[in-house]
């Protein structure tokens, strides 16, 4: 069981991050929330996930863009709870544009927030989980993390990127106890695809509604996943049962990457 292990999930104040921090919560999993927002509405999350669980629920607003905030956080949830049994690299951030007009500033942040983040805070827990012998690493990748979409250049980059350092961590850790995975969902309704929206209409010069169709589109089921069930697997991942899976990407998307 997982109860009384210790979690820290980055970009949890918002969508998927949000609902892997209450899955593992629910299954009595110390929590460390991470991520920005309107402060009165994540300290209410925070203590929302305290009594309705019965676990304890850190926040901290680190920017992880730093790598020295990536180190803080998980040295933060050390501190606090005594130990980080389960990193779920979950924070990213999108943008959508032509390559020969991507901005310069969007590239560097999305490399350094949607892969060099996990990168940091991978170095900074894998040492207490090898001392202790038991860990459990999880990466919100993408279906962009085993292929590609025009205009998004930064963020197909950084996710195969994470799916590289997904099994290379893998490969190094797998004699300690330590499992590490990737999930790879395809469209899930959350404010980051919300966002998206009004750019890809302009790239693409479509409507708000043929942007969704086109979306739906890639996606053989034409359902948006849930981060319900992005949590859920995660929640499996995390689990004694899947001691044997490591290095893996795993799919959740409707179907999309099987065309
Ligand atoms: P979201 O916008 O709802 O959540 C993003 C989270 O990251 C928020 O908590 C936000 O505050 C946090 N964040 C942003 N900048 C940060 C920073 N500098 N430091 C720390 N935290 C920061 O988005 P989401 O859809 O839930 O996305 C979560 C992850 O899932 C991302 O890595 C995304 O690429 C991935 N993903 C999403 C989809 C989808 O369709 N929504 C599909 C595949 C993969």
């Amino acid at each position: 069981s997982l109860k009384g292990k210790n979690a820290v999930i980055t970009g949890s104040t918002s969508g998927i991050g949000l609902a892997i921090a209450r899955a593992l919560a629910a299954e009595g999993v110390n929590v460390t929330l991470n991520g920005f927002g309107d402060a009165a509405a994540i300290e209410q999350e925070r203590s929302d996930i305290e009594t309705s669980f019965g676990v304890a629920a850190l926040y901290s607003d680190a920017d992880l863009t730093k790598g020295s905030e990536c180190a803080g956080l998980i040295a933060l949830a050390d501190e606090k709870l005594g130990s980080v049994d389960i990193l779920v690299n979950n924070a990213g951030v999108q943008h959508v544009a032509p390559v020969e007009e991507f901005p310069d500033d969007k590239w560097d942040l999305i490399i350094a927030l949607n892969l060099s983040a996990a990168f940091h805070a991978i170095k900074a827990a894998v040492p207490g989980m090898k001392a202790r012998g038991w860990g459990r690493i999880i990466n919100t990748a993408s279906a962009h993390a085993l292929i590609a979409s025009p205009f998004k250049s930064a963020y197909v980059s950084a996710k195969h990127g994470i799916a590289g350092l997904t099994k290379t961590v893998a490969l190094e850790t797998a004699p300690f106890g330590i499992t590490v995975n990737a999930i790879c969902p395809g469209y899930v309704w959350t404010p980051l695809v919300e966002k998206q929206i009004p750019d890809t209409m302009k790239a693409r010069g479509m409507s708000e509604q043929e942007v969704k169709d086109m979306l739906l589109a890639e996606q053989p089921t034409k359902q948006f996943v849930t981060v319900e069930e992005v949590a859920a697997l995660a929640v499996f991942l995390a689990g004694d049962n899947a001691r044997s899976i490591t290095g893996s990407l795993q799919q959740i998307d409707g179907g999309w990457v099987a065309k």
